[in-house]
């Protein structure tokens, strides 16, 4: 009967094998119509005396049984094989089935069901149509009973087992994995290792538009990934949420690399309707004193160094990464307190007319009068405050210092000139700036006119639907609006067309740069006329040489701020330049 079947002769050689019959079957499928098929298994199946089940690998569901499986489970055609064989309401934790590739794959437990110790051997099928299966036999491991300890040993193995399995997933979790890498490591003590963690980007938005369900499938595409990549070694986890990590030994650190984008590419290769797309950090092992979880600590440090740089993928921890984390870290330890005590001073750089040197105006900039390490200046924690979101408290209280100033200049009988703070990109996306600043002068009750806002040049390109609604309202109100940095991004000049603004600031490499030149200075006097005819006023910042101003005067600027006048300074010293 066997051998009428049209098999290759190697499979005839196999036939007794578990392998072989498997291959087998692949035959049968695609030689005969399903109801002789099955009767052709049967008749294969039934002879021995070894039960036999063919589950679906997707579905888990039993695709089919012999007689002898008929008397250990009963009739189980049609159910879950987790329900049925393993008496559990999920699939197992250790389940091989999504692990099937192609291999005979053994399996040796003790089974509730049957009270009996056996031996599942499980291999790759293709069924009839089309499903992918696995054939799984079973081998009663001995006639001995199965002692109360055996069993006591064995439900205690599988709470273990539980106990460090991602419940969604069934990949081994981070208390798994730190287990493992310790192990691996003390076990291999000639080969180099890296440990890899990686995580999604944007992983939240994910589940905010497409639902946690779609999210949860994300994160089991992925460890399916993993587990098609590792197959059955234990040197891969996921650690929580959407970070996942692997320990490889490597020769070369370029082998990591590789490894990581063939991970990429199969992360990326889906049926999603959305990118999946990741961010890797390496940490290579070069003290294995360290405890894992530092080890793990080290490469996330590293995955956040790329965080919005959508140009790398991955990147090595280094120990400038520390030492960066920690001068951050003790940073932001200080900035609620510093806050309260009225450390973040308010500095004034003044503007002046270029066509009458009149003073008419000043930008309102931020200094960190820190008690224990001096002066810092705001480019050494201005951008950790915009990761950290931090920014949205510090602008705020500079903007009331602002309005403060006005309503003290008022005050005192001084004539005011008008103030222009900074607007963080982050305002845009997560504050209601129209009803800040109107809270803002009601309360110190002085003219909006008197208030310059400056938006960074890059945040027109970021998002300008966004950005033009937020900025028409706060025209409505009558606030004036600047670009700051004007010339500093790529699409200036198509810019200055689209957008509603009062002024724009060149920026002041634009400046340096371009006036270097011939050619340059056409470039700047050309930007401004076109500025100047779109009725806009143009400063200039960083006016610093005599040069400077004359070139500046001869087109048709109208502001200019910058060293040569005046650096920025605390109100003290700027009121004396009010008089
Ligand atoms: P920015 O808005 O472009 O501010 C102008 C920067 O150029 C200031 O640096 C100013 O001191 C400096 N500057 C002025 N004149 C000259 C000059 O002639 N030569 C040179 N080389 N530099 C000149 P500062 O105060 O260090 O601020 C740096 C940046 O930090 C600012 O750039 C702004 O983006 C940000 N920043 C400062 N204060 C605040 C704040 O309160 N809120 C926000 N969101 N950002 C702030
Ligand atoms: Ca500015
Ligand atoms: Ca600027």
């Amino acid at each position: 009967m066997l051998y009428s079947i049209n098999v290759k002769a190697y499979l005839i050689v196999l036939s007794e094998n578990l392998r072989g019959q498997c291959m087998r079957f692949v035959d049968i499928k695609e030689e005969l119509n399903k109801e002789t098929g099955l009767r052709v298994i049967d008749s294969i199946l039934n002879v021995g005396l070894l039960a036999s089940i063919i589950i679906d690998k997707d579905t888990h569901q039993i695709l089919y049984q012999n007689k002898k499986s008929v008397e250990y489970f009963g009739d189980i055609v049609g159910k879950l094989c987790y329900e049925v064989l393993c008496t559990r309401e999920t699939p197992c934790a250790n389940c091989v089935l999504p692990n099937m590739t192609g291999n005979v794959s053994i399996y040796d437990c003790y089974m509730e069901r049957i009270n009996k110790r056996v031996r599942w051997m499980f291999s790759d099928i293709s069924w009839f149509d089309g499903k992918n299966a696995v054939f799984a036999k079973l081998v009663e491991l001995g006639e001995e009973d199965i002692t109360s300890n055996a069993k006591w040993k064995y439900l205690q193995d599988m709470d273990q087992e539980r106990q460090e399995t991602d419940g969604l997933t069934h990949i081994p979790n981070n208390k798994k994995f730190y287990k493992n890498v310790e192990d691996i490591l003390k076990n291999a003590t000639n080969e180099e290792y890296a440990v890899v963690l990686f995580d999604i980007d944007r992983f939240k938005s994910i589940n905010d538009i497409y639902g946690m369900t779609k999210g949860d499938e994300v994160l089991v595409h992925i460890a399916r990934v993993l587990k098609d990549s590792f197959g059955f070694e234990d040197n891969y986890a996921r650690m929580h949420s959407d970070l996942f990590a692997y320990v490889v030994s490597y020769e070369k650190k370029g082998d990591i690399i590789k490894q990581i984008e063939k991970l990429r590419k199969k992360i990326a290769r889906n049926d999603f309707d959305f990118s999946i797309n990741t961010s890797f950090g390496i940490y290579l092992v070069d003290d294995r004193q360290v405890p894992v979880n530092l080890m793990c600590d080290r490469a996330l440090m590293a995955v956040k160094t790329i965080k919005g740089d959508v140009l790398k993928f991955c990147a090595f921890f280094n120990e400038q990464y520390r030492a960066d984390m920690l001068k951050a870290n003790e940073i932001e330890k200080d900035m609620q307190n510093s806050l309260a005590n009225g450390d973040f001073k308010m500095y004034l750089q003044p503007k002046f007319r270029l066509s009458d040197d009149k003073m008419v105006g000043a930008e309102v900039l931020c200094r960190w009068l820190h008690p224990k390490k001096g002066l810092i200046p705001p480019m050494d924690f201005i951008p950790l405050f915009e990761k950290n979101g931090f920014i949205l408290k510090l602008d705020e209280y500079m903007w009331e210092e602002a309005c403060k100033t006005l309503r003290y200049w008022i005050d005192k009988g001084v004539e005011p000139i008008p103030l222009s703070v900074n607007i963080s990109r982050y305002h845009i996306k997560y504050n209601d700036l129209e009803a800040v600043f109107t809270r803002l002068i009601n309360k110190y009750n002085i003219s909006s006119s008197m208030l310059t806002l400056e938006l960074t040049e890059s945040l027109f390109l970021d998002n300008p639907e966004a950005l033009n609604r937020v900025m028409s309202g706060l025209q409505r109100l009558g606030f004036k609006l600047e670009v700051d940095d004007f010339g500093a991004g790529f699409s200036s000049l198509n810019m200055i067309r689209n957008i509603t603004v009062d002024t724009i600031k060149m920026d002041k490499d634009f400046l340096d740069n371009e006036i270097a030149t011939e050619k340059g200075k056409i470039v700047v006097n050309h930007t401004i006329d076109m500025a100047k005819d779109l009725n806009l006023q143009v400063v200039a910042e960083g006016v610093e040489t005599k040069e400077h101003v004359e070139f500046l005067k001869n087109s048709r600027c109208d502001v200019a701020q910058g060293y040569y006048f005046a650096k920025p300074m605390p109100l003290e010293e700027f009121d004396k330049l009010m008089q």
